[in-house]
């Protein structure tokens, strides 16, 4: 039996508050001792999570970003992936040909300077310029009524778009979640390496369909934010709650699911 690891970031293996991952180093350790891959799943740009991929170790998986809507490759530079090309310019080209009164009625990050950013999402100016770096989806706020926002809708869905309205941003993309994200890799994870067990932990409402698609979910309770409602899967116990919040009950809930059966 081979596992793979699904993570969500901000909350779940990073403290809610100081952004440690201090508490989970033993079961990381663990992960690395049995070559156990940790993907890790979050709202973040390609350019934020590079560098704490190659800072834990796991350059050599996968890495699904901004909410699913794209992939790092293993060993990708987002640089790589920036360019032309690219879903967001694809999506920022869709915008820019949108009759004007439409178009008045959106704004997202691609229309915001990186200090704009920081004002608006709270975040510090050089983490601002790396969530500003975008690839596959563009996050904004939508100003209209209803009636406005249908029309908006039925012309980028015409155009292959969906917008998802998140707890703050409406988030362009061509539709892509977590959790098909999470289907392609375990599909290429059953191939190279049958049978295939796969774990995701969250903590939030944007995680559901990713412990839900998984063979074992772990909810990291997050003191700071709503608790998730129950899940489908907690009474037959393929969810679990974790006993701490963060990065602390991160690394319970793996040792004590992989610690057993990956030594043996
Ligand atoms: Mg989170």
């Amino acid at each position: 039996m081979s596992f793979v690891i699904f993570t969500d970031l901000d909350g779940t293996l990073l403290d809610h508050a100081s952004y440690s991952y201090a508490p989970a180093k033993p079961a990381l350790a663990l992960l690395h001792k049995h070559d156990i891959p940790l993907i890790l799943a979050s709202s973040k740009t390609a350019f934020e999570i590079a560098p704490l991929r190659d800072e834990l170790g796991f350059a050599h998986c996968p890495a699904i970003v901004e909410n699913g809507a794209g992939l790092l490759p293993a060993h990708a530079d987002p640089e790589s992936l920036a360019g032309a090309q690219s879903d967001y310019q694809r999506i920022r080209t869709i915008l820019d040909a949108m009759p004007a009164d439409l178009r008045a009625l959106f704004a997202g990050f691609g229309d915001w300077s990186v200090e704009e950013i920081a004002q608006n999402t709270g975040l510090p100016k050089d983490n601002a310029a790396l969530a500003a770096r975008r690839l596959f989806s563009e996050p904004g706020l939508f100003s209209g009524n209803a009636h406005q926002k249908q029309r908006f809708e039925s012309y980028i869905e015409e155009r292959g778009l969906k917008a998802r309205q998140g707890g703050r941003y409406y988030t362009l993309s061509f539709g892509a979640t977590k959790a098909d994200q999470m289907r392609g890799i375990l599909k290429q994870q059953s191939l190279a390496a049958p049978p295939v067990k796969s774990i995701a932990l969250g903590d939030a409402a944007n995680d559901i369909e990713m412990l839900e698609t998984a063979d074992f979910g772990v909810i990291i309770s997050n003191p700071a934010g709503k608790p998730l409602p129950p899940l489908s899967g907690e009474d037959e116990g393929r969810i679990m709650r974790a006993d701490n919040p963060g990065p602390t009950g991160w690394n319970e809930a793996i040792l004590n699911h992989i610690g057993g059966p990956a030594t043996a």
